[in-house]
């Protein structure tokens, strides 16, 4: 099978790429066209996800198909951005019509989940790797920076944390559990929904936020960084599942701490507005506050500071903080 037969029959021919009214061309020519309206401005994130580092050869390629754009995604619902196309840039070792329908099926599926058609790509052969290109709208001025946190914020998430982190050693073979405790776990880790309706809402309300990719510290030190402001958060406040407390028990808050993979949005409320959006959004939950100061504070019930566990995942190395 031929590079552009590939591209045709499991591609072109898929129901994500079948195109929404937001495409004015898709696959095919040496450009997609996309239309935004006057007083928008176009949101554009890229990731790239590496077998043996991201996933493991032997996963399923319907569940990497739906992760891979959802964790893509994710970075258009923390900006506040509405989705409307994407691109798959895809090395491959051997071209596997089983293996390439599933993946591409699982693509349509988080595509179809999250409203937005794939436009374009490329296809080259080599050890496998996945880079997802999503682009978004969102109305000029209003999109979600990092930088805008102020001190008397509230520092708030959009869900319960750890779970895909929980998930990791499941998904490795490493541990096994029973299925109350591993289905929900393994769910959030394979097809984690990206939060878009909450980043669209928190509109012109939030001052800062982003999607924890890198375990909470780590990412609300981005955010204490670019906003230059201290953030302090409270251990016992951190939602965690059921599901996550039985199965990794005392080590449950260290995986939403310094897991990562959660894609929940973490965000900085002005207090006025938290009625609001937690009557539109119940699964949010007031973690902490914006301070003075700069870095991230733990602190126990009692306002205590504690020494944080580990920090996330960085690629070369923990040693540029
Ligand atoms: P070019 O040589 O002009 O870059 P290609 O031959 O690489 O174009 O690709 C032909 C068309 O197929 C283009 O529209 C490109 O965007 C699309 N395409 C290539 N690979 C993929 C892919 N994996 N998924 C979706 N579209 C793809
Ligand atoms: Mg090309």
């Amino acid at each position: 099978m031929g590079e552009f037969e590939l591209i045709r029959r499991f591609f072109a021919a898929a129901p994500c790429a079948q195109a929404g009214e937001a495409v004015a061309l898709g696959i095919g020519d040496d450009c997609a066209l996309l239309n935004i309206s006057a007083g928008e401005q176009l949101a554009v994130s890229t990731d790239t996800l590496v077998v043996g580092v991201h996933f493991p050869l032997s996963c399923d390629p319907f569940l990497l198909g739906q992760r891979a754009l959802a964790v893509a995604v994710s970075d258009l619902a923390a900006m506040g951005a509405t989705p409307l196309a994407f691109t798959l840039a895809l090395t491959l070792d051997t071209a596997e019509p089983a293996w390439l329908h599933a993946f591409a099926a699982g693509l349509s599926q988080m595509a179809q989940t999250c409203r937005m058609a794939l436009v374009g790509g490329d296809t080259t052969r080599g050890p496998l790797s996945l880079t997802l290109t999503v682009f978004g709208r969102v109305p000029v001025g209003q999109a979600l920076t990092r930088s805008g946190a102020r001190p008397g914020d509230l520092l708030c998430v959009g869900g319960v944390l750890g779970d895909a982190a929980g998930a990791l050693p499941l998904v490795l073979g490493q541990r096994e559990a029973p299925a109350d405790q591993a289905e929900p776990l393994l769910r959030q880790y394979w097809s984690p929904l990206p939060q878009l309706e909450l980043g669209e809402l928190l509109r012109g309300k939030a001052t800062a936020a982003l999607d924890i990719s890198d375990g909470l510290l780590a990412d609300c030190g981005h955010v204490a960084r670019a906003s230059a402001v201290a953030l302090q958060i409270e251990r016992e406040q951190i939602p965690l599942s059921t599901a996550l407390r039985l199965f990794a028990g005392e080590a449950a808050t260290d995986c939403a701490l310094a897991g990562g993979d959660d894609y929940v949005l973490a965000f900085t409320l002005p207090e006025e507005h938290l009625v609001a959006v937690q009557a539109q959004w119940p699964a949010m939950q007031v973690i902490g506050r914006v301070l003075d100061g700069q870095g991230v504070q733990l602190v126990d019930g009692n306002g205590q500071l504690i020494t944080p566990p580990r920090t996330g995942y960085q690629h070369f190395g923990n040693t540029d903080d």
